[in-house]
């Protein structure tokens, strides 16, 4: 091919991107729903397995599907190198996990998806990683908890389920100061409108379970950065713990992707119309949407994100407020996933983060009153309906 893909814009890499043929010739991507390859004589297993001759060995080390699925995301984030894996926690872990080992110091954010946060307090203290939970959103709070033997950091941003924002810049140029590498999980904001290694980060992780599925099917994840860094971190760990991924969830979210651009921005020209709705009703007593400009990162958030994502949340003041808004919804459903094309709405104190102790619930601003929404494909008319008369009704 003459044209180089990494030029091209982001809805043609996601449609072109990464597709290999086999010696059919297929349109669609084809699914290599196999565990593993044979060889043609005993030689070329050696061959193979010694890495003298490129090709596939084995599924938990790579798939031909999978490896379509990995480039077209590589392509689009503007990474070298990208390894999807099971699911979004399956990517924070292995990404947590290759970079420290015991006596280094974990780094990340308050706000934070919550099995994220039980990865960074209860599981990776039991091999003697330290871990520290940031005071606040700030550059500042960051910089402060660095300490010379801090080995990851851990960003989130926008963050679950408040879309508090962070200076990925910032926060990197701390955390290299010390040596430390910083993940980015960019789930909320979408490659589409955030790029965390440009920013000054070396690591990007997704839940692909959301927008880059976008239709509720299946889980996936991914892991994306340098060549050097993924492979030393990350290609043994990867091989040797089998977190891999199905061949047909890879098939499904490479077709999936394909309408990325195309699902996120559309979800996320209404989430913004939808905001400034909620935001004006006389029932909400806050709206948080990093679009607006009330909210707490907004310079932030104009800085580094080129959208504002299509979620939302929203404070209706009391638990019985916010389960009667819930309860009065006809289109938008009731659900705790994001990223999809259904529009959801869900209560995070009693389901997402009803495992957060209080105390620290509400530090981050997770009142009993907080409401999260994920807009969806919708019509612009029938959620706003929708969600007024809901809010009528709170
Ligand atoms: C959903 C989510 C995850 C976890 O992804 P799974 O695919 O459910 O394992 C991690 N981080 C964020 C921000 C998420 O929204």
């Amino acid at each position: 091919m003459a044209e180089d893909p990494n030029l091209w814009q982001p809805a043609t890499k996601l449609i072109h991107g990464g597709i290999t043929r086999s010696q059919h010739g297929e349109t669609a991507e084809a699914l290599f729903l196999t565990q593993g390859f044979v060889y043609d004589n005993a030689k070329a297993a050696d061959d193979r397995f010694s890495g003298e001759k490129p090709g596939f060995v084995y599924s938990r080390y790579a798939n031909p599907t999978t490896a379509m699925f990995e480039e077209r995301l590589a392509l689009l984030e503007g990474a070298e190198r990208c390894r999807a894996v099971a699911s979004g926690m399956a990517a924070v872990h292995v990404a947590l996990s290759g970079l420290v080992r015991a006596g280094d110091h974990v780094v990340a954010g308050r706000a934070l998806f919550g099995s994220c946060r039980w990865i960074v307090k209860e599981w990776l203290p039991r091999f003697g990683v330290e871990t520290t939970v940031v005071d606040g959103p700030e550059a500042h709070h960051w910089a402060a908890a660095m300490r010379p033997n801090t080995k990851a950091v851990l960003i989130e941003t926008p963050a679950n389920p408040l879309l508090e924002v962070t200076d990925i810049a910032a926060v990197s140029a701390a955390a290299h100061e010390v040596g430390a590498k910083v993940i980015v999980d960019n789930v909320f904001a979408t490659p589409i409108f955030q790029k965390p290694l440009a920013l000054g980060a070396d690591l990007v992780v997704y839940s692909a379970t959301k927008h880059i599925d976008g239709q509720g099917r299946v889980l996936g994840g991914a892991i994306l950065g340098g060549n050097e860094l993924m492979e030393e971190a990350y290609r043994d760990l990867l091989r040797h713990t089998g977190p891999a991924i199905s061949p047909f969830n890879s098939w499904v979210l490479l077709k999936g992707v394909e309408t990325l651009d195309l699902r996120v921005r559309a979800q996320t020209a209404t989430a913004a119309k939808l905001a400034d709705l909620i935001a004006d009703h006389a029932k909400t007593a806050r709206c948080y949407y990093p679009g607006r400009a009330d909210h707490p990162q907004a310079a932030v958030a104009h800085q580094q994100m080129s959208g504002f994502s299509n979620m939302i949340a929203f404070d209706l003041g009391s638990r019985e407020a916010a389960w009667r808004f819930l309860d009065a919804l006809e289109v938008v459903i009731i659900s705790n996933n994001l990223g999809d094309a259904k529009s959801m709405a869900t209560h995070p104190s009693s389901t997402t983060h009803r495992a957060t102790p209080e105390p620290e619930r509400l530090a981050i601003g997770v009142t009993e009153g907080c409401v999260r929404m994920n807009v969806g494909l919708e019509d612009l008319a029938d959620l706003s309906r929708d969600v007024a008369r809901a809010l009528d009704a709170a």
